[in-house]
């Protein structure tokens, strides 16, 4: 993957308290260490819970740990009458360098449509988070063979507007929906052809040097046992972990699928 940094994020989804989330990442955090792990040659994150960050933040700082993390989503609003929302301002203020934006599970059950991820894509990056954009098809698109098409359209709809500079900033998860807590994982070839149609549209949109630059990652049933053929494809930066990540060494594994 040219000189793109992989990052291994794991979304944690609505799982671990904040003492879980403390032991968890004391375990990652020993396991990469004891291991020699190289943050500057793969990048670590975890996105728990709003809960939990607090207290992984704490832990982050006090053992000056190269671990990043992030939430799981953010208000598309700034401040103000939206009970029960969080603001990227907010994340910010928690030291979360990510920011997961339009997951299938936001889609599906809480009706995020294209523009109100597009909008969520611009608030994390007024407020200097990352988003990691989540895209992919579904099980009846795949089927008719649109998954190219269809995934390409919502790249197209929530990266609108924004500069080069800007999406120099964004990650691209590619999750296909029907690959996400199934145990039904991609083909290698299946993840390569939607990653590398990704970098193909960033450089019809932005140009070679912007698509070369942002990191596309692959998301579904990732394990420790499949993740360096999917890892071994040129357009794959990465992965987005989910029910994997919640066990620490198997995510550390992950991690460290060149050893
Ligand atoms: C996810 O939630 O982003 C995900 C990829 O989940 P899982 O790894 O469990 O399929």
């Amino acid at each position: 993957s040219e000189n793109r940094t992989p990052l291994m994020a794991g979304n944690w989804k609505m799982n671990l308290d904040h003492q879980q989330a403390i032991s968890t990442v004391q375990k990652l955090a020993w396991t990469l260490k004891d291991a020699k792990h190289d943050f500057a040659a793969v990048e670590v994150a975890v996105l728990p819970p709003f809960t939990d960050l607090r207290s992984v933040q704490t832990l982050v700082d006090a053992d000056k740990l190269d671990l990043r993390y992030g939430a799981q989503d953010l208000s598309q609003h700034e401040s103000g009458a939206y009970t029960g929302e969080i603001s990227g301002a907010m994340l910010a203020k928690l030291g979360c360098t990510y920011v997961a934006v339009g997951h299938s599970e936001r889609r599906q059950h809480h009706d995020e449509s294209d523009e109100l991820v597009a909008a969520k894509v611009a608030a994390a990056l007024t407020n200097e988070l990352k988003p990691i954009l989540c895209v992919g098809e579904g099980l009846d698109v795949r089927k008719e063979g649109n998954q190219v098409s269809y995934t390409l359209a919502q790249v197209d709809a929530a990266l609108a507007g924004l500069t080069a500079e800007q999406v120099a900033d964004v990650v691209i998860a590619y999750e296909p929906v029907w690959a996400i807590g199934t145990g039904e994982v991609a083909t290698p070839q299946d993840a390569q052809e939607v990653c590398g149609a990704i970098r193909g549209r960033l450089a019809e949109l932005y140009d070679d040097a912007v698509a070369a630059g942002v990191r596309v990652l692959y998301g579904g049933s990732v394990k420790s046992g499949n993740v360096a053929s999917i890892m071994a494809q040129p357009d794959v930066d990465g992965a987005l972990v989910g029910g994997a990540s919640l066990d620490p060494e198997e995510f550390a594994k992950i991690v460290r699928f060149q050893s």
